[in-house]
């Protein structure tokens, strides 16, 4: 089950890393007892010690750490929680501590070592292993040694070992644990004084810095849910029989501590709309019969307020779960649209097919005269400028254009209070990281946040976790295909050389009525394919990233409106696009990854209908062979002979390639690195 637990082990956002200071670690000359300070950084030794010759500095972490290797926990009385250990490694009784990352971790983690290791020419050594919050400092050398270095250190966390306060969420242990500032501990060495770093003066001028910014901002009016008594009556059984039966939802409170409880779905849109009547005017005008999975399990959510994660595809009814109540959430808010002085929903889509598909939508519900613009790259900038500046109410953008609007000061972002990430897994592939960071720091923190995404990596949960506030999360429809049944899939196992033929032959006994798309892996083939069809008179058209946007756009419309049958693209079509009677997906290049392939068979059989995936499979595609026929027996999907005999051929290779690589590494208990 998802939870923050998986979360990846970058370095927490929380923590201040500009004012890093460099870490000085103490030294002490064996036999003179002199002490020395020296500084470590980006791998490399920067010396000014009389002894510096002495030393050896290792990163290559050959001989690191034993992964037994535990300090002890809380020193308390303000000083370094020492623990004699003995070594497995050299026979000798190492001394042990251990010191915050954000005290030594730029210094080591830098170039990629774990470990480091600096050591005298009369076996005295430092070694130090970096952890996830905290280095572990071990001191190997003669009693005497040993002794002198802990009196020094000691001495210097006593004298000015103001411990730095502990954010206990992530440091892992409580705050009696002793932690030495390195700044201080340096400004003690026999070297120059060194000014001392006031991590808390710090964090308090963030926080004063932080709270001028928001000051005088219109408190933001999130409550619009009232369940209904029918909603409410509905038993825990019945809540469960449902969500199993649509789609196998799960639901999951984020939130850290004491777990709320989850609200019931809503099967009617009245169960969620009974009080907004415009929100149900429209709902009836487009026709739709009740609302999907996705819908009837984040609505509650949403409209309570609450920031959401939804694990959801395209073609789930995504972009109206968050839509709606966004609608709702705009229309409710205590100060008047036309005096907000800026737009107060924002949409973050990663490609500018998606961000013009959800404006669409957005447009297609009129809601209460509501103006949206779609901000995209490639796009008529000063046009896209001219909107902007008259005034909108919701703004759907790509991130790159909307942070070049920010930074040039032509977009106010302070006036946002509802945001959504729409397919964040596909923000974080295409490198949008940097500029969806730059654009949230102009955008409110008690604004409500909703995040979408086709799957839950390390990536999108660091950002979720960055940037949600207690967060409920849904998944509905995941990468099971299982659930997509209304796809039949077929493989065919071919030669390369052979594809353009087996292509050219589909093509040919397509009925009249068929709509297909045929995903390439690059696009020069789809510009080479496309050339070849309309060589021979089949009309095409071709949708990749290196066409000028509005050829996209053509493409896409002659498409959905039928003027071509066949659209040949790259994996930009993979995901948001929304042309409902797609017929055949035709996987001319098996895609670079399993779950491109899940989002590319999800572009037929929608919205009812059925539909028919080919995929073309070459020896070079082995490695997918295994999860692809796991894909296949779940959805009840045939699976070739051929595949499987793939798939063993691939298992027997990686094991091969795998007992080679154990043959080649060192011996010895120190073997295993990081
Ligand atoms: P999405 O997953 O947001 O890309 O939505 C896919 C398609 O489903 C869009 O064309 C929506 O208009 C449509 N849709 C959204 N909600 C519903 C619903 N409750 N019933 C039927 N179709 C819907």
């Amino acid at each position: 089950m998802a939870d923050w637990d998986a979360e990846s082990d970058e370095e927490s956002p929380s923590k201040p890393l500009s004012a890093l200071p460099e870490w000085e670690p103490v030294r002490w000359g064996s036999s003179s007892g002199q002490k020395v300070s020296s500084s470590v950084r980006s791998g490399k030794e920067e010396r000014q010690s009389p002894s510096r010759e002495n030393w050896r500095s290792r990163a290559d972490g050959s001989r690191g750490r034993g992964r037994e290797y535990r300090p002890g926990g809380g020193g308390g009385g303000g000083g370094v929680a020492w623990e004699f250990r003995k070594s497995r490694e050299s026979g000798s009784v190492p001394l042990c501590f251990r010191l915050d990352n954000s005290v030594v971790g730029t210094v080591i983690g830098r170039g990629g070592s774990k470990i480091r290791e600096l050591e005298d020419s009369s076996g005295s050594k430092i070694q130090i292993v970096k952890g996830e919050y905290e280095s572990d400092v071990k001191i190997f050398g003669s009693d005497e040694t040993q002794k002198r270095a802990k009196i020094l250190i000691d001495d210097l966390v006593k004298r000015y070992g103001e411990r730095p306060e502990r954010d206990s969420k992530f440091c892992g242990r409580d705050s009696t644990s002793g932690y030495s500032n390195s700044a201080q501990v340096a400004s003690s060495a026999n070297g120059p004084r060194r000014p001392i770093i006031n991590w808390a003066s710090i964090r308090e001028n963030k926080e004063k810095y932080e709270a001028m910014k928001w000051a005088g901002l219109p408190p933001v009016e999130k409550m619009f849910y009232r369940e209904s008594k029918v909603v409410a009556s509905r038993s825990r059984e019945e809540v469960a029989q449902w969500r199993k039966e649509n789609n196998n939802i799960i639901c999951n409170d984020i939130k850290e501590g004491e777990k709320r409880a989850i609200p019931n779905p809503v099967v009617t849109f009245e169960e969620a709309f009974q009080y907004f009547p415009e929100i149900m005017d429209t709902i009836q005008k487009v026709g739709f019969l009740k609302p999907t999975p996705i819908q009837s399990q984040a609505w509650p959510i949403i409209l309570q307020g609450l920031d959401l994660i939804g694990i959801a595809q395209t073609g789930t009814g995504k972009t109206l779960a968050y839509l709606l109540p966004g609608f709702i959430h705009l229309d409710s808010q205590p100060i008047p649209r036309a005096q907000r002085g800026g737009p107060g929903m924002l949409v973050l889509a990663p490609t500018r097919e998606l961000a013009l598909q959800v404006e669409a939508e957005c447009s297609k519900y009129k809601y209460k005269g509501f103006k949206s613009i779609c901000i995209y790259g490639g796009g008529d900038r000063k046009g896209q400028i001219n909107l902007v500046t008259k005034g909108v109410d919701i703004i759907i953008a790509t991130p790159g254009r909307l942070n070049d609007l920010q930074m040039n000061n032509i977009i106010n972002l302070k006036s946002l209070t509802y945001l959504v990430l729409d397919e964040a897994d596909r923000m974080l592939d295409m490198g949008f990281e940097p500029q969806i960071m730059k654009i949230l720091i102009d955008v409110r923190p008690d604004r409500q946040t909703v995040m979408t995404s086709a799957t839950w990596p390390d990536g999108v949960r660091r950002l979720a976790k960055s940037y949600l506030k207690d967060p409920m999360m849904v998944y509905v429809g995941t990468l099971d295909l299982a659930a997509v049944n209304t796809v039949e899939q077929k493989v065919v196992i071919l030669p390369e050389e052979e594809k353009r033929a087996y292509t050219r032959h589909f093509v040919d006994s397509l009925k009249p009525q068929d709509k297909i798309i045929i995903f390439v892996g690059k696009k020069l083939i789809a510009d080479d394919l496309s050339s070849d069809f309309s060589l021979q008179g089949v009309p095409v058209q071709s949708l990749h990233g290196n066409r000028e946007q509005c050829d996209r756009e053509q493409a896409l419309d002659d498409f959905k409106k039928g003027k071509v049958r066949i659209l040949v693209a790259t994996d930009l079509a993979a995901r948001g696009l929304d042309v409902q009677d797609v017929t055949h997906v035709f996987n001319f290049d098996f895609p670079r990854n399993i779950e491109e392939y899940v989002h590319r068979v999800g572009r037929t059989g929608r919205a009812g209908r059925t539909g028919e995936s080919v995929t073309l499979v070459t020896r070079k595609d082995w490695k997918f062979a295994a999860e692809l026929i796991n894909i296949l027996e779940r959805a009840n999907q045939e699976v070739p002979e051929e595949l499987l005999l793939m798939a063993e051929r691939y298992k027997q290779h990686k094991m091969k390639l795998d007992n080679e690589k154990d043959m080649a590494k060192p011996r010895g208990r120190w073997h295993r690195d990081f």
